[in-house]
């Protein structure tokens, strides 16, 4: 079980805090039974690809873990620059995102950043997908938003207050999946 630390948009950021604030990283309660005082568990490294924002493509992340002495589950943390089941940093996908929402084609913007055609296409698809439980959401937590109604009106707005990761942070703490 993954949980996400916020205020951590990028691996520049979790680098030098899992360095310097190690401790931010740990999880107040226990996910699986509630209880406090978990244990450092080690840590593994995640493969994180930046390409289409750096040459420095294939960062490897250190993403910490936790034991609970009361049930013995354990968990991790994740930084918020990470998505859970994703392999690009929220970072890209948020790019493919600003230059799909100012127009450009899926091929156009294939030619100028990294992933896939088919990639972005399926990012794009599920964003749409799932917008109506997106939105209704994130509308809670900023009600500025309510006055967006369509896809490509509500997420210029969205991402004009907030990174494409605190949207997904906000979601996955409302209690939807997040990719
Ligand atoms: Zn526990």
């Amino acid at each position: 079980m993954a949980l996400i630390l916020a205020g951590v948009p990028t691996l520049l950021q979790h680098n030098h805090q899992i360095h310097t604030q190690p401790e931010d990283y740990r999880p107040e309660r226990c996910p699986h039974c509630g209880k406090h005082g978990l244990w450092c568990h080690g840590s593994y490294t995640r493969k994180a690809n930046r390409r289409g924002l750096e040459r420095n493509t294939e960062a490897p992340v250190s993403i910490p873990r936790y034991r609970c002495p009361a049930c013995d589950g354990t968990c991790s943390s994740l930084p918020e620059a990470v998505p859970p089941r994703r392999h690009y940093l929220w970072d890209v996908q948020q790019q493919v995102v600003f230059l799909r929402l100012s127009g450009l084609s899926l091929n156009k913007v294939a030619q100028r950043l990294a992933p896939s055609r088919h990639t972005m296409r399926r990012w794009w698809q599920r964003l749409k997908q799932r917008f109506t439980l997106d939105a209704s959401l994130l509308r809670s937590h900023c009600p500025a938003l309510g006055r967006s109604t369509t896809f490509a009106e509500f997420w210029r707005a969205c991402l004009a207050q907030m990174r494409l990761s605190e949207a997904m942070l906000v979601l996955h703490r409302s209690g939807a999946a997040i990719p």
